[in-house]
């Protein structure tokens, strides 16, 4: 870590001043053992995804068995966690991925991330097993775990209720519902949002079964109060002002994605042909009106939801909803894209009250809607359940939930059940599906779900909208992708909302996060010590693969992609391998960093 450090001299930073004085807790979950601990100089800036890269890489063996005693389950708000800079209370949950075998962060809004900083800590390390289920309760006067029968395969619903009685209302949770406990590996980390509904997840990769596994129910976080120390709180305020208005002037984070929420993407994505329709068989989906973030809009004027809700406090963007059925009432929220197209057109669903039962269902009993969505496209295709057949596909959710046979097998994931099943055509890489964006019409997205340590995942690093690149071109791509891939590492560090990022194309908003930093902790933020974050994240994360001896030999999209032409435009992913396997040179790029 020498070389980090020497980095952090070179560019200077208070030594009392912003998170610098965040700390970590370490629960052993086999002795009960917890101890909080003064994060290490050499951590000391790094947050979310970062840190959690870091963590690993320097306290886990990566060859570890993911489902075995050495897995560990990190939890790390990101470094502007607690100075309300917009949608920056992200919060990042980590661990080896039962599901890719990689290393896995996966990152949910909700008010977990801000809770975590207003405790005093960056991060929650998660060791040991224990035999019966407990609850984590941190809170002012400190931590403690509790023995908690009463939860065991309660649906994370039921589960936040029944914490709210037992701890009040003022409470953030983490939890998993059964799919977790019963280590399924397409299981999430549900997170509650403001108004305490577990309806935003930390999705991807299983890590709900890298918490069961440890026996942990559920993380409640109650009562902070602790402040973050500015080291130039002026200079804090007027950046985080100026990144406020940029996202208000922004025609998506302002206007679009306010209105119609992610789900403004189903007409985009359609239109360019990338939305996954029957298994990825088409990329245009008949019935994508209907699936529409317009369609949503008006059914919930009618029903009294909301199309614009913040998932965590200090979001201007609101593009969270409140999704109401037909009988007015609550149904679910945070519906997404990704949701929407995976069990939508993927299952050749057009009704969306279908899919908001689906996402209702899925983050009750802690799935990930994408894994889930992809696995019963998988499921269609083998012959388990017709295209369109609605009733089959929430009965399979429903199994899924209870634990039956079947329903166990399904949480295999999409890989494990489809080659169970003899299918050939499985759209995953690295064993983790794709969520909602056709690699073969979009290819700078395909270029990111091909490469990133992470497996399949449009978040790594989403280059939908790039201006002037052509998204069916191969041309350009890994130049694309890599860009993206570092700023998203540098957003999922800082605990910011991957939204909040799109006015940042913009040399002077990119900017600004460096002036926020600057006054949280001191010293300076040029534009190449923020993409550093995001590089050194990657480079770790590669490195830690590689030592689980996954390497760049399982860079690629599923291979039937290569060769099938996708309709409309009858594309076929293209870009080389050759050329995948220049995303990371950064030192070829012009860009030197090493990790430490
Ligand atoms: S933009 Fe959406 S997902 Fe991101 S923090 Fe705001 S409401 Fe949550």
């Amino acid at each position: 870590m020498t070389a980090l450090t020497g980095r952090y001299e070179m560019y200077g930073m208070d030594s009392k001043s912003g998170s610098t004085e965040m700390k970590l807790l370490r629960v052993d979950m086999g002795t009960e053992r917890i101890q909080s601990e003064d994060v290490a100089e050499h951590y000391a800036l790094l947050g979310g995804r970062g840190l959690i890269a870091a963590l690993l890489l320097a306290e886990l063996e990566p060859a570890c068995d993911p489902q075995g005693p050495d897995n560990r389950l990190v939890i790390c708000n990101g470094l502007l966690a607690g100075t309300l800079a917009a949608s920056s209370g992200r919060i990042s949950v980590g661990g080896k991925s039962p599901l890719t075998g990689t290393i896995k962060e996966a990152n949910a809004g909700g008010t977990a991330g801000l809770a975590l900083a207003r405790l005093g800590f960056r991060g929650i390390v998660v060791s040991g097993e224990s035999e019966r289920l407990k609850v984590l309760v941190i809170g002012p006067e400190g931590a403690r775990l509790e023995d908690a029968p009463e939860l065991a395969l309660r649906g994370t619903y039921d589960t936040c209720d029944m914490l709210r009685a037992r701890y009040g209302d003022d409470i953030s949770i983490l939890c998993i519902g059964p799919a977790g406990e019963r280590r399924y590996l397409n299981s999430s980390v549900q997170v509650t949002d403001r108004e305490g509904r577990p309806a935003r997840a930390a999705a991807r990769g299983g890590l709900g079964g890298v918490m069961g596994a440890r026996g942990l129910k559920a993380v409640v976080l109650q009562g902070g109060k602790e402040k973050p120390v500015f080291a130039d709180a002026p200079r804090f305020r007027a950046a985080s002002k100026a990144y406020m208005q940029a996202l208000r002037k922004h025609p998506m984070t302002g206007n679009i994605l306010t209105r119609f929420g992610t789900a403004s993407l189903v007409g985009a994505v359609n239109e360019m042909g990338a939305m996954p329709t029957r298994n990825y068989s088409s990329g245009s989906f008949e019935g994508a009106a209907a699936l529409s973030g317009e369609h949503m809009a008006e059914l919930q004027t009618g029903r009294k939801g909301s199309m614009t809700h913040a998932c965590q406090t200090g979001c201007p963007i609101s593009c969270s909803n409140v999704y109401n059925g037909p009988d007015g009432k609550y149904l679910t929220s945070g519906m997404e894209y990704e949701t929407i197209a995976l069990n939508g057109s993927n299952l050749s669903i057009d009704d969306i009250d279908v899919v908001a039962l689906i996402d209702r269902l899925c983050d009750d009993a802690g799935l990930d809607t994408m894994e889930t969505g992809a696995t019963l496209g998988v499921a269609a295709e083998a012959g388990l359940l017709s295209y369109g057949d609605s009733a089959r596909v929430l009965e399979l959710i429903r199994q899924m939930a209870a634990g039956t046979p079947l329903g166990m097998e399904l949480g295999q994931g999409t890989e494990r059940f489809g080659k169970s099943m003899g299918v050939t055509r499985i759209p995953v890489v690295k064993r983790q599906a794709l969520a909602g964006y056709d690699p073969r019409a979009l290819k700078g997205t395909g270029v990111t779900c091909a490469t990133s340590p992470m497996g399949a995942d449009h978040t790594a690093g989403n280059a939908i909208g790039m201006p002037g690149v052509d998204p069916l071109s191969p041309h350009g791509q890994v130049e694309v992708s890599r860009g993206c891939q570092q700023v998203m590492a540098l957003f999922d560090s800082l605990g910011m909302c991957i939204f909040a990022g799109m006015p940042a194309d913009n040399p002077e908003v990119f900017g600004l996060l460096g002036e926020m930093l600057a006054g949280v902790y001191g010293g300076d933020w040029p534009p190449e010590r923020l993409l550093g974050l995001g590089t050194e994240t990657l480079l770790r994360e590669r490195r830690f693969n590689l030592l689980a001896g996954i390497g760049e030999e399982e860079d690629d999209v599923p291979p039937f992609m290569r060769t099938e032409e996708l309709k409309p435009h009858d594309a076929v992913f293209d870009v080389p391998r050759e050329e995948l396997k220049k995303v990371f040179d950064f030192a070829a790029s012009g860009q030197g960093n090493q990790p430490g």
